[in-house]
């Protein structure tokens, strides 16, 4: 049996990995669970899966929750508490679920655990993929990735991290909701026409940067650090089906692929079942009526790509940057405070802002993620 540790339980990927959980009850068990403010789906997981703790910081929510609770699950919160659950002894498996940067702590915590973290914060490897991947390999912790393309890569890889022969890889992206579409077509859009992927059902924050391809720069960079490579070895390539998940080349020309009908589960279950294969209800391909494409990932995005190149290259405070814009536009158009395109010139225009510096520490992240916060507030009051 394997206990699993779920932070972010409440979102899209916590929904997925619940569900492969109650497929494999033999194999896996929801050990502890923690969440932000989404009180009400809390209950209903904790009643379905009676995991011994249960984890909020906020105290409201957690004396609610002990007078809701008929079972023996135990209620935490604080920071101590937080480290302890982490760190429990009988958790095997920690899944890094929360969006954003607010999953950096929790995933450096659990870096240094030797235990298995399933990744699905991408957030937290742009901008500390040179603390969290030393950490891991110091403390004896393996990184599974969780996202697709990530964990496609990983299967591709046969599960090795080694990547001795390999030429090319290609990370696929299906466009979004806005495919073939150019910026100038994309100025008037409104917050629900971008909240709408055509492939995937997901949280608020990465549906936005599935629209503006910002999810698959971030991507880039967290392939980077993953399978510990030059940005050089990795194309973006729009394949709009979301079936080819990503594309390993070999030195000898042979490219290999994975595949699947667009469903985080199945790289959820990979990642949970030690290289034996889980069953989950899925549903086949069918490649008898199997049409897919490939092109080129839009030109007027370019700019973009280059940011996410250099940081790959540069390191350092790089990402804090780029992704603190990021989040401080994604949040502002989510507010309606500005517009879909401007979210490219707070990136632009704060990365441009910052200097880069190779100065990287835990402390100096917090502080420049701050710095990087306030720098891009500044961009979107500027422009609304
Ligand atoms: P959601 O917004 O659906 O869920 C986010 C989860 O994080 C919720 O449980 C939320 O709690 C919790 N959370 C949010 N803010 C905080 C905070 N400040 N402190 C503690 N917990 C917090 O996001 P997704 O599930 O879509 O995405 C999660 C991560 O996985 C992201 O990094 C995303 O990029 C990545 N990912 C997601 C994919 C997907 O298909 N959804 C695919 C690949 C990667 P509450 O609900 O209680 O507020
Ligand atoms: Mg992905």
């Amino acid at each position: 049996m394997k206990n699993i540790l779920l932070l972010g339980a409440t979102g899209s990927i916590g929904d997925s990995v619940l569900s492969v959980i109650e497929q494999n009850t033999n194999d896996l068990n929801l050990y502890g669970m923690t969440f932000n403010s989404n009180f009400s789906k809390a209950i209903q997981i904790a009643k379905k899966h009676s995991p011994n703790f249960i984890y909020t910081e906020d105290e409201n929510c957690i004396s609610e929750l002990k007078r809701s609770l008929s079972d023996d699950s135990e209620t935490l919160n604080g920071k101590f508490d937080l480290n302890s659950l982490i760190r429990n002894q009988n958790i095997d498996v920690i899944i890094s679920a929360i969006s954003g940067f607010a999953g950096l702590e929790t995933t450096i915590i659990a870096a240094k655990t030797g235990k298995t973290i399933l990744l699905a914060n991408k957030e937290s490897i742009v901008v500390a993929g040179d603390i969290i991947l030393p950490l891991a390999k110091e403390h004896g912790t393996s990184i599974i990735p969780i996202d697709s393309e990530h964990n496609a890569i990983f299967q591709c890889l046969a599960g090795e991290m080694s990547t001795e022969d390999v030429s090319k890889i290609i990370i696929t992206a299906s466009g979004g909701p806005f495919l073939n579409k150019s910026l100038k077509d994309l100025v008037d859009v409104t917050k629900d026409q971008a909240l709408k992927h055509p492939n995937w059902d997901m949280g608020s924050k990465i549906s936005i940067d599935s629209a503006t391809l910002v999810n698959k720069c971030l991507e880039l960079i967290e392939a980077k650090y993953l399978f510990n490579l030059n940005e050089s070895f990795f194309d973006l390539v729009v394949h709009p089906q979301s079936i080819v998940h990503s594309i390993v080349t070999y030195r000898d020309g042979s490219s290999i692929c994975q595949m699947s009908n667009p469903n985080m589960q199945v790289p959820i279950a990979h990642a949970l079942s030690d290289s034996r294969r889980l069953s989950i209800n899925f549903s086949e391909i069918d490649f008898s009526s199997l049409n897919l494409s490939f092109s080129n990932f839009p030109e007027d995005r370019s700019r973009l790509v280059d940011i996410a190149r250099e940081v790959c290259n540069f390191g350092g405070s790089s990402g804090t940057v780029f992704n603190a814009s990021n989040e401080i536009a994604v949040k502002s158009f989510l507010e309606n405070r500005i517009g879909f395109t401007d979210i490219y010139d707070v990136i632009y225009r704060t990365f441009e802002a910052i200097p880069m510096s190779n100065n990287l520490n835990i402390d100096s992240i917090y502080e420049l993620d701050n710095e990087s916060r306030m720098e891009a507030e500044k961009v979107v009051k500027s422009i609304t």
